[in-house]
């Protein structure tokens, strides 16, 4: 079922379009587009307090819809809806996307939703109803000093159908603010869980995040699936391109009146 991807295809025909995610990332072979403008975070630096559920498949935080954002060459607004971790098992790297090839130790995904959809099923017959930002983790000596509060939380949804609370959290406390992550990698994909919705505009920032080996083992031993098996190598395979092209920001040169327009050629040269 879920946990073998290379069967999803017979469940979920999208499983198996021309369109999917994740990908590898060849760095030389990214187009330079400098209409990939920064973001504009929403609600990041506001304490709120957000739930977090074992769903059998993965641990997903549920973020309020005072978070969300606008700009980074996206065609609307869009409000949050979840974030989650792609993690490994001991030992063994478990990002989705891969940069040239590695594969890093942890990913982050923020899932937003085009306004003004209400849901993945309204989204999904957009090609960019989805947003879905990427952070990739690499592993340092020193710990990521706000993941210890989200691991605890995964400490009480050991087991599927388990929820949780976490209070007085901000999003800025795990991720950096805009201003520091204008260079990053754009390209059209899909959901890397069954039914693959081909809807997604895909941000995948330059700039990783820091997790130590302690905080890496914690994640990928605190929850179990609806198998009752360890929740490890909670990643897709890449996926093939198929002629889609992936875009980089120069963040060195922005021309905000070429923003508007170029935010319909990204998609249009898919
Ligand atoms: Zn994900």
């Amino acid at each position: 079922m879920i946990s073998d991807p290379s069967h999803w295809v017979t469940q979920f025909p999208r499983c198996g379009g021309l369109r999917q995610s994740p990908i590898n990332i060849v760095t030389s072979k990214a187009h330079t587009n400098s209409a990939l403008a920064p973001f504009n975070f929403i609600g990041h630096n506001k304490q709120i307090n957000i739930s977090l559920e074992n769903t059998g498949h993965s641990a997903t935080f549920r973020l309020p819809q005072s978070v969300g954002l606008s700009g980074g060459a996206l065609p609307g607004n869009y409000r949050a809806a979840n974030f989650h971790f792609h993690w490994g098992r001991e030992g063994s790297p478990g990002s989705e996307h891969t940069i040239d090839g590695e594969r890093l130790p942890m990913e982050m995904h923020i899932v937003h939703i085009k306004e003004p959809y209400g849901s993945l099923t309204e989204a999904e017959h957009d090609m960019a109803g989805i947003a879905l930002l990427a952070f990739l983790f690499e592993e340092t000596a020193e710990d990521h000093p706000h993941l210890d509060t989200l691991i605890e939380a995964l400490g009480r949804i050991q087991n599927n159908g388990s929820s949780t609370e976490v209070i007085n959290f901000r999003l800025s406390d795990v991720v950096p603010s805009a201003s520091e992550l204008h260079s990053y990698y754009r390209y059209m994909g899909s959901m890397t869980t069954p039914g693959c919705e081909q809807a997604v505009a895909w941000t995948v920032f330059k700039r990783m995040l820091p997790v130590s080996s302690r905080q890496l083992s914690a994640f990928i031993s605190k929850c179990r699936f609806w198998t009752g098996q360890p929740m490890t190598d909670i990643f897709r395979p890449t996926q093939p391109l198929d002629g889609r092209v992936v875009y980089k920001s120069n963040s060195g040169l922005l021309l905000p009146s070429l923003t508007l327009v170029c935010s319909f050629c990204l998609l249009l040269h898919i």
